[in-house]
């Protein structure tokens, strides 16, 4: 799970190579990336992150991040999702990648947005058939925690712990209600 993504301005346009200026084009409201020479405008928007929740016996997976930031620190698998691809496949697709589960329905069981690195993140929600899992090169550990197990001061990033506690306080028996946020988390 990347986590850090908001690119620089873009220095040389895209489309004929010339300087890039930072103006509020006409009929805007905000500085954009802008062409000297052909006017191309280099639009940014916010990057949609996907995840699983997935827990087999009232524990949830948590993997241990081996890349920074937060290296080392728990998650749950999730990713930036890929064009052309749906926020579920998004979210399998990550989750295979990264700790190897597959086979499962899922729901969708939260979303919140992270306005101060322009993400909005959506996480699915699945009970597991079995414990099998692949780690790949972005986790270094994987593990299944009841709650008490949960590693709070070793969780990667304050949205995390807020998705768990969610987990637990609605618990894995009833079909999860459909959480929303307006909280600023980081
Ligand atoms: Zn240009």
């Amino acid at each position: 799970q990347r986590q850090m993504c908001i690119r620089d301005s873009m220095k040389y346009c895209g489309n004929c190579s010339n300087p890039m200026e930072q103006i509020i084009p006409d009929d805007d409201n905000r500085l954009r990336d802008v062409c000297t020479s052909c006017g191309y405008i280099d639009y940014q928007n916010p990057k949609n992150i996907v995840g699983v929740i997935a827990s087999f016996n009232e524990k949830i997976l948590l993997c241990k991040r081996n890349t920074e930031p937060r290296k080392n620190y728990w998650t749950v698998p999730a990713g930036f999702m890929e064009n052309n691809e749906s926020l579920i496949d998004g979210a399998k697709r990550e989750a295979f990648e990264e700790v190897g589960i597959k086979d499962y329905d899922a729901s969708l069981f939260m979303i919140y947005s992270v306005p101060h690195i322009s993400q909005v993140h959506f996480y699915f929600y699945t009970k597991l058939k079995n414990m099998n899992t692949n780690i790949g090169p972005e986790i270094n550990k994987v593990g299944f925690f009841s709650f008490d197990e949960i590693p709070w001061d070793k969780i990667a990033f304050n949205s995390i712990a807020v998705l768990i506690s969610k987990f637990f306080e609605i618990g894995s028996n009833e079909r999860p209600g459909f959480q929303t946020s307006r909280e600023p988390y980081t």
